[in-house]
């Protein structure tokens, strides 16, 4: 890091690349990516180094026996970006899981407790900080079935990989979706009960309104089966997925008075 100021040049953190959507002209600058990847339990409590992939962490969870990570099975990327950006899934983050984190502020390393990394739903400190670097995390799980847990996990797996085929150039939901009691009246009362799910609304319901599905710039595409879902056909740009980004959320905009807010991050220009 030393190094990286006194050279003046822009630096940036990433994980496995998989929420990223990077400038078609690169990014000019140190690209920083903390490689340890080693997972340790003991007690109930499992320690997890930010660059093990996530999935690993649920895999050895779910070996030991140990519940609380199995609705995370699929998601990509790497601990110390899920960490970051509280992943989660039906209805579950890591953050309910976090004791504590280690990280590096740039000037000296330090251990952030679950109430000082101010989780909210996609949200951690982190990402407001986006020059720390996660190290490491440690976990509370609960005793649980081996077996129980692989099928839940494998369940799961299994609908994910229907929504997100495997071959999908894809980054996930390129939106947030969107909390219910923080919209606008007028929104949140053309919002049916039934999309609804644990006090959130899907922002592919907003963009389905406004007629998401299928729509395209160049080769990216939006799923006509998901209007949160946007993938590369082939050679699509990021200058077409911005714009293409760009115009979802003008139209939502117009119609809602909601301001959708991507998920993904931007290195570079691209934004
Ligand atoms: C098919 C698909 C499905 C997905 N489904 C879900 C889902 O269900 N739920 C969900 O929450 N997400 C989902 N995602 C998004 C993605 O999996 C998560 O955002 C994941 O946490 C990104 O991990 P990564 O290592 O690839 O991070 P990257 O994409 O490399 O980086 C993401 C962000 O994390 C930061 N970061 C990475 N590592 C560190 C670190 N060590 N310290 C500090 N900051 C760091 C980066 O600066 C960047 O801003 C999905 C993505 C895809 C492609």
């Amino acid at each position: 890091m030393a190094v990286a100021r006194a050279s003046g040049l822009e630096t940036v953190v990433i994980g496995g690349g998989t929420n990223l959507i990077a400038a078609d002209s690169g990014f000019r600058g140190i690209v920083l990516r903390y490689r340890g990847s080693r997972l340790w339990a003991a007690n109930g409590r499992v320690q997890a180094e930010a660059g093990a992939e996530l999935q690993d962490l649920v895999d050895f969870a779910i070996g030991r026996g140990l519940a609380g990570l199995e609705t995370l099975a699929g998601i990509p990327g790497s601990v110390g970006a899920a960490v970051y950006g509280n992943a989660g899934a039906y209805g579950h983050s890591i953050s309910e899981r976090v004791l504590r984190v280690r990280f590096y502020d740039g000037r000296t390393v330090r251990v952030f407790e679950n109430e000082e990394c101010r989780f909210q739903y996609r949200e951690s400190v982190f990402k407001r900080h986006k020059d720390w670097i996660v190290f490491s995390a440690e976990l509370k799980l609960e005793a649980g079935d081996a077996h129980a847990l692989r099928e839940k996990a494998g369940d799961i797996l299994k609908v994910r990989n229907e929504k997100f085929p495997v071959t999908m150039k894809c980054a996930g939901s390129i939106f947030k979706n969107l909390l219910l009691r923080e919209l606008p009246g007028d929104a949140a009362a053309q919002i049916p009960e039934s999309v609804v799910r644990e006090g959130k609304v899907p922002a592919a319901w907003f963009l389905e309104q406004v007629g998401a599905k299928g729509m395209a710039r160049g080769d990216i595409r939006v799923a006509d089966y998901h209007a949160n879902l946007i993938y590369n056909a082939g050679a699509g740009t990021a200058a077409d997925l911005c714009a293409l980004i760009r115009e979802l959320k003008t139209r939502v905009a117009e119609r809602f008075g909601v301001e959708l807010e991507e998920e993904v991050q931007y290195v570079g220009t691209a934004g």
